[in-house]
């Protein structure tokens, strides 16, 4: 018996970042009063509490700010995947995502390395958001303000 992987739930509050992964892009909610990005996605936000917020693209760069790699399998849907990595991946614009860090080998990846988003389709509804290494050159030119 193959188990079904698990995955994200769509709601009405994150539907857009589901919608605009599906279509190849990272969006993030950001606050329309104070500005700062809402991460994950939030009916108030963090800091001013306001209900106020809107949906703006983001870079997908960032750099790898923390991770682990499974060597047991925790779900018997990933009991094929061991050894595999989770990272916490911080993008250039401050929010951290928790994803997988792929196009690479587990002992390549450190804290600090420069990825980028890919994105990886896993159903008519569901594309999740991945990164693999880039150059450091390439994320200089990244580095949005
Ligand atoms: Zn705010």
């Amino acid at each position: 018996m193959t188990a079904e992987r698990p995955l994200p739930e769509i709601t009405d509050q994150n539907r857009p970042f589901w919608e605009s992964a599906r279509a190849g892009r990272l969006t993030l909610q950001r606050c329309r009063n104070c500005g700062r990005w809402r991460y994950p996605p939030a009916r108030h936000c963090y800091w001013c509490l306001s209900d106020e917020a809107e949906w703006a693209p983001v870079s997908g760069r960032g750099t790898v700010y923390s991770f682990v790699v499974f060597h047991q399998a925790f779900h018997p849907a990933f009991k094929d995947q061991v050894p595999y990595n989770v990272a916490v991946v911080e993008l250039v614009e401050g929010p951290r995502l928790v994803s997988n860090i792929v196009g690479c080998r587990n002992d390549e990846v450190y804290v600090g390395m420069p990825v980028e988003a890919v994105y990886e389709p896993v159903t008519d509804e569901i594309t999740l958001i991945k990164f693999r290494p880039v150059e450091v050159w390439e994320r200089a030119d990244a580095v949005v303000d």
